[in-house]
């Protein structure tokens, strides 16, 4: 799956809506020091789903909104928008049914977030196996960010493994075998019940 487009509005730095085509290939983002260029990486994690607010830069959630300047005053929502070319036809069922994925992140103050795919309300945990299965998720290797490089090289064989993991999109299937063991163990305790409730009544 490939990104096509992403649109930001209040994110950070990037007050007004801004919108930015992704082209086949390597992307590179290039620019003066402190003009938006994490921020513009950062924003693409966070609308696949990157829960976690220190690797986003910030003490929480809500720092993502542009928190004003001297000459603008702060906003009180944050939109990330990415359109997403699904022709292979490679995202999971439920949202297999067109060509072209929007995915929808959007936050406000006091209110959290919330995500949507192609209009439809969807869960955190949707969007990030949507991008986990397909190998891009929030902390893919595709997405190289100053120091990253350093970091992988120094990075523990087991923190290495994690990233070959998500290259290959199986990274999904561990979240997939997490929710499949608590099932198994809620199933497990319901039919000791069951034996409990059968032993008293024999
Ligand atoms: P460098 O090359 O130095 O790493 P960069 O191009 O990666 O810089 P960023 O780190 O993406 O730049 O952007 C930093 C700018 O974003 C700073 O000016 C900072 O004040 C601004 N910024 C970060 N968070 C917010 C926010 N919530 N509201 C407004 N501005 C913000």
């Amino acid at each position: 799956m490939h990104f096509r487009r992403i649109r930001l509005a209040g994110f950070k730095s990037f007050v007004d809506p801004v919108e930015l085509r992704i082209d086949d290939g390597l992307t590179g983002v290039v620019g003066p020091n402190g003009c938006g260029k994490s921020n513009l990486l950062e924003a693409i994690r966070w609308v696949m789903g990157e829960s976690s607010a220190k690797s986003m830069r910030g003490g929480g959630m809500e720092d993502v909104i542009f928190a004003g300047t001297d000459r603008r005053p702060a906003r009180d929502a944050a939109h990330v928008t990415l359109h997403l070319d699904n022709s292979s036809r490679r995202a999971p069922a439920q949202f297999n049914d067109s060509d072209d994925l929007e995915v929808v992140r959007h936050i406000e103050r006091g209110l959290g977030s919330a995500y949507r795919v192609n209009g439809r309300d969807v869960r955190q945990k949707d969007v990030q196996l949507l991008f986990a299965d397909a190998a891009t998720g929030a902390h893919s290797p595709a997405l190289v960010s100053q120091g990253r490089i350093g970091a992988i090289i120094a990075a523990k064989p087991q923190d290495r493994r994690l990233l070959l993991e998500e290259a290959a999109g199986i990274s999904g299937l561990h979240v997939r075998r997490k929710d499949a063991e608590q099932r198994l163990r809620a199933a497990e305790t319901n039919l000791t019940r069951l034996d409990d409730v059968l032993q008293g009544l024999s």
